[in-house]
């Protein structure tokens, strides 16, 4: 098979990972501080290298990624591109390859996802210019939780606002797709289960899985909802938002900067929006802002076992949830009522299974790329 390529192209940031014979990854890392002083990340199996590559827009990043990438592709071919594309809309239910009508919808999309759909999209157009002949496939962040109940998918406005788009889509899908995958491979018990998956980062997340399929989430309309992240500020009452427009005077655009850059852990500690930065700080800010991230993830999981009605499985990934023993012990401090408790050795130890009570608790680390790459493979 020829080669693929996966690409998750942020405003910043062009991520990218090389599939060599088309199943088995390969060279990977990403161009970052698009449009700045940007570098590349390489890592080519032998560790990160970085170099300054001066600005590039999507197109130059990708130019450059295919030099660094020019001796693994050893003269093969890319045959097919994996795109991660955050909003699929109300329907999609699973990837799709990008044909003209589908990118003309993916673009009328972009009201409902500004931050993220119009660089996801430039993304594409650079890998069109670069590789004409290629598959292009989209992976999209929504297309898991298309089947929500229509109780967890509207807000309790009039109708209109719900037929117009304005509903709770869910995001981080192609994360939860894999932790899906994983479950049904290693605990296919749980994966026929009530289980909730944490998606922490610097965007967080959680999902109910009923029988591997997603019946809820945190986050709803935009990836603002639902749980505090790294720079965003989670759920938070509309009543905030009307008072900063009406009585401070500010502007969608200083809204929009405030919840999605300067709120969460960086806006509540005043220090930095990284977690083990936090964890490793003797600021008392920096202890209430991870007091806040646990209570906000103990309220979350609490919520999620009832849109469950009941427990049988909790996972822990992204980079915080694979990696954070103290924020994956203190998430379930208060949850023993739910089953759910810690063993700390195991937690510590940084072990598949964490659990000390009758609920199971996995610590499971995310791969989105090889949710997007399975997309292209089926395409190609
Ligand atoms: P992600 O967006 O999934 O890459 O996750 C990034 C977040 O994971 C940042 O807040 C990091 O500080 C956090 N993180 C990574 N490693 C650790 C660690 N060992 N302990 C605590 N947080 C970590």
């Amino acid at each position: 098979m020829a080669a693929l390529l996966t690409l998750n192209a942020g405003s910043s940031s062009l991520k990218f990972s090389l599939w060599p014979d088309g199943v088995t990854r390969g060279a990977g890392g990403q161009v970052e501080q698009l449009g700045g002083a940007a570098r590349l990340v390489f890592d080519g199996g032998d560790g990160e290298e970085a170099r300054e590559i001066g600005p590039v827009d999507h197109a130059g990043a990708l130019e450059v990624i295919l030099d660094a990438l020019a001796p693994a592709l050893a003269g093969r071919r890319v045959s097919g591109v994996g795109h991660r594309i955050v909003h699929g809309g109300a329907d999609r239910r699973g990837p799709a390859r990008l044909t003209a009508e589908v990118v003309a919808e993916l673009e009328a999309l972009a009201p409902f996802a500004p931050l993220h759909q119009p660089h996801n999209l430039a993304g594409l157009r650079a890998a069109r210019a670069v590789f004409p002949d290629a598959v292009q496939v989209g992976a999209f962040d929504t297309a898991f939780h298309r089947g929500h109940p229509w109780v967890n998918d509207t807000f309790a406005l009039p109708r209109e606002y719900y037929e117009a788009g304005v509903r709770r889509y869910g995001f981080h899908g192609l994360s939860y797709e894999y932790i899906a995958g994983v479950l049904a491979a290693e605990a296919p018990e749980l994966h026929a289960g009530r289980v909730i998956v944490c998606h922490l980062g610097n965007g967080a997340s959680m999902c109910a899985l009923k029988g591997g399929r997603s019946v809820g989430s945190t986050m709803g309309f935009s990836a603002l909802d639902g749980l505090p992240m790294g720079t965003r500020c989670g759920q938070i009452d509309p009543g905030v938002l009307l008072y900063l427009m009406d009585r401070r005077g500010m502007s969608a655009g200083e809204i929009t900067a405030l919840l999605y850059r300067e709120s969460g852990l960086k806006g509540l500690s005043g220090i930095t929006s990284d977690m083990r930065t936090l964890e490793a700080s003797d600021d008392p800010r920096a202890g209430e802002a991870i007091d806040y991230f646990v209570f906000r993830l103990s309220r979350e999981i609490g919520a999620m076992a009832a849109v469950l009605g009941g427990l049988d499985g909790l996972v822990f990934t992204g980079g915080i949830g694979e990696n954070s023993a103290l924020i994956r012990a203190r998430a379930v401090e208060r949850l023993g009522f739910l089953g759910l408790a810690v063993d700390e050795a195991a937690n510590a130890a940084r072990a598949r299974e964490i659990g000390a009570g009758p609920v199971r608790i996995l610590r499971v680390e995310t791969d989105e790329e090889s949710v997007i790459a399975a997309a292209v493979r089926a395409e190609v």
